[in-house]
């Protein structure tokens, strides 16, 4: 039998009628129903069309508007679950107090977003810094995807002074930049897509920099991304 990873109380499977009509894999998050009341998702088809934050209709969200008039590139994303208390208190005991357990909450609702597992996506995390690490001992995104997706650790962290520098005086000088990636993302051109993976995008500062991280590197094909929380 399997329990709530929130309360411990036994999980009734649900399934979905699309699931019984079209015989498709559904996947269960690790939560009863009562402790499901308080998350919400996100409704996919009335949010930002950029950044995925729930709005009343289909529409570009104030922040988007901004980031569009300042130029640059945008960066695509999918977030499945609004970051309203019961998300909070869920980040504040999986991160905050390093409840390792806690990572499989969301498997399911992480599984069923990016099934069927395209083999030209890559999916690169955004990785946590060493201080962080040294925290936790764990690496919250990788808890969250690492046992739901084949991914692919692209991206590390500066953890300033010796990778400062490994970086040419140029790439020092441009905005600071959170992460560098591991490998010459070049290689990575005949991939159609990168789908970058965090767990909440707040104001999408660290996304947009793993975005740039990579396009430094010489990717050239499509990044977007997908968070848990927005
Ligand atoms: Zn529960
Ligand atoms: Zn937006």
């Amino acid at each position: 039998m399997t329990i709530c990873l929130l309360c411990q109380q036994p999980i009734v499977a649900q399934y979905s009628l699309c699931a019984l009509f079209f015989k498709r894999q559904f996947y269960q998050d690790r939560l009863c129903s009562s402790c499901q009341k308080n998350f919400q998702t996100i409704d996919q088809l009335s949010c930002c069309s950029i950044c995925g934050r729930s709005l009343k209709q289909s529409e570009v969200c104030r922040d988007c508007i901004r980031r569009q008039q300042q130029s640059g590139e945008l960066l695509r994303n999918q977030a499945l679950f609004r970051y309203n208390v019961g998300m909070h208190d869920y980040f504040q005991q999986y991160k905050g107090r390093g409840d390792y357990q806690l990572r499989q909450v969301f498997a399911g609702s992480l599984r069923q977003a990016t099934q069927p597992v395209k083999q030209s996506v890559l999916f690169v995390p955004i990785p946590t810094s060493s201080s962080h690490f040294a925290q936790r001992q764990f690496d919250p995104v990788l808890g969250l995807y690492g046992e739901v997706l084949p991914i692919t650790p692209l991206l590390a962290c500066h953890d300033h002074d010796t990778h400062q520098a490994q970086l040419t005086r140029q790439q020092r000088l441009r905005t600071p930049q959170y992460f560098y990636c591991q490998q010459a993302a070049t290689e990575k051109n005949e991939l159609k897509q990168i789908l970058l993976l965090d767990d909440i995008y707040t104001t999408g500062t660290t996304l947009y920099h793993g975005l740039s991280a990579l396009r430094q590197a010489g990717y050239r094909g499509k990044i977007t991304s997908l968070t848990l929380a927005r």
